[in-house]
């Protein structure tokens, strides 16, 4: 949620205080829109579909050359196995050591998506070994599906099922509506991915809306939990507990912060997180300053003013307080939360009071204050490349779209 989240990446617990949690900054670059940049036979959409990782070179020299040596750099950086049976078709999205790109199964014309991971860097093979080591593991209908993987010396390239219906958020502004109903729609689907992972000792680890992708377009897609590279695959004889400190910082669980041995039930928390801003745009927990945030996490403080809480059920609240227990151990399990009173009489319920407007407008104006302060903090830094103002002028641009298309939806 929001313009850019930074991951906190797994790191080797140390007797050592909150402020000195690892922080990896993302990939300065925008997540493109699906299907935005197509290949169109000229190959100009490969060459923003596949970025070099930020050069500090002149962007000046870059436009100036030629485009046919621009686009068969950028066709370099696939293996001749992947584009010998894939045609690359357009950027989908773009992560802290990976890009992911539509591709085009040649021969059955069948639509995938390919996760290129750089694994020159001992943080881009770690988070590769993860995700590769859980998806050659699962199989659920609410878990993105592992095809098949080419690997080089430099990178992975993991071909995946694709997902095309978006990322949750993205989803809720679009729709109109949005109600308790759907948002126990949402948490089933996710719960029973979740379940299973837990059952074969999987723990995700970076659960939160921007992972969470529909299938298709249509009203009645499933949701498909995505993005492993953080995940921990229990081996068989393993104790259950995990150490590394790691996560999303809004997302992260107390008992991670305080550098406890820790269970799933990391996954759980992360959930009443989501839960959360499912039913409100807003999230539980949030401040600028890094330690200000752990510390709110760590009491566990959070509050339901505002809008749209006084509409929202206590049942609702009640389903988010038992994820929100900063005890791991009065925790809900996923199995617990799927039986919790809200989402079993939710689902099934028909009519519902519509939230759709305070959410909207809360994640609106929550990823317009998150662009105003990325883009503060860009015009401090003197070598950026026209690369990032380019991103930041696509946000803006999105922004904007979804503003007049909020507007659209609640004016006519
Ligand atoms: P990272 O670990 O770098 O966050 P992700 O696996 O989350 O990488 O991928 C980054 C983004 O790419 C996602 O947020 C999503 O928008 C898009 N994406 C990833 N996998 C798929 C997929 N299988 N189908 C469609 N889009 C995807
Ligand atoms: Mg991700």
């Amino acid at each position: 949620m929001g313009c850019g989240t930074s991951k906190v990446l797994p790191e080797p617990p140390k007797d050592v205080h909150l402020d000195l949690v690892k922080k990896v900054e993302p990939y300065t670059g925008y997540k493109t829109d699906i299907y935005k940049h197509f290949i169109k036979g000229d190959g100009d959409a490969i060459k923003s579909a596949i970025p070099s990782p930020p050069r500090h070179t002149n962007p000046h020299v870059e436009q100036a050359e030629p485009r046919k040596n621009r686009v068969a750099k950028y066709r370099a950086k696939f293996d001749p196995r992947v584009t010998a049976k894939y045609d690359i078709k357009a950027l989908i999205g773009r992560g802290s050591f990976s890009r992911v790109v539509r591709v085009e199964h040649k021969a059955t014309k069948q639509p995938y998506a390919i996760k290129l991971i750089e694994t020159k860097y001992r943080e881009g093979r770690e988070v590769c070994e993860s995700e590769l080591c859980v998806l050659r593991r699962v199989r659920h209908t609410n878990i993105i599906q592992l095809i098949e993987v080419f690997e080089t010396q430099e990178r992975v390239y993991m071909v995946m099922e694709l997902a095309t219906g978006g990322e949750l958020f993205d989803r809720i502004i679009a729709k109109g509506s949005f109600t308790e109903r759907d948002a126990t729609r949402v948490l089933q689907m996710v719960l029973d991915g979740v379940k299973y992972l837990h059952t074969l000792g999987i723990t995700h680890r970076d659960l939160k809306p921007e992972n969470l992708l529909y299938y298709h377009p249509g009203m009645d897609s499933k949701i498909m939990i995505t993005d492993f590279g953080l995940a921990s695959a229990r081996k068989k004889g393993d104790d259950c507990l995990m150490k590394t400190t790691c996560g999303t910082p809004e997302y992260i669980a107390p008992e991670i912060l305080v550098r406890k041995p820790y269970t799933n039930s990391v996954d759980m928390w992360a959930l009443g997180v989501i839960s959360y801003i499912l039913l409100s745009g807003t999230m539980p927990f949030e401040d600028d300053n890094r330690t200000r945030l752990y510390r709110q996490i760590l009491k566990g403080k959070y509050s339901y003013s505002g809008e749209p809480w006084p509409s929202v059920s206590n049942l609702a609240k009640d389903f988010i307080d038992r994820l929100l227990t900063v005890d791991p151990s009065d925790r809900m399990t996923a199995l617990q939360a799927l039986k919790h009173p809200w989402v079993v009489s939710m689902a099934a319920s028909s009519s519902m009071k519509n939230l759709h407007r305070s959410i909207s407008q809360n994640l609106l104006k929550r990823a317009s204050s998150r662009c105003q302060s990325t883009k503060s903090a860009q015009s401090t830094r003197s070598s950026r490349s026209t690369k990032s103002n380019k991103s930041r002028r696509v946000r803006e641009r999105e922004l904007r779209e979804l503003n007049l298309r909020y507007q659209q939806q609640y004016n006519g």
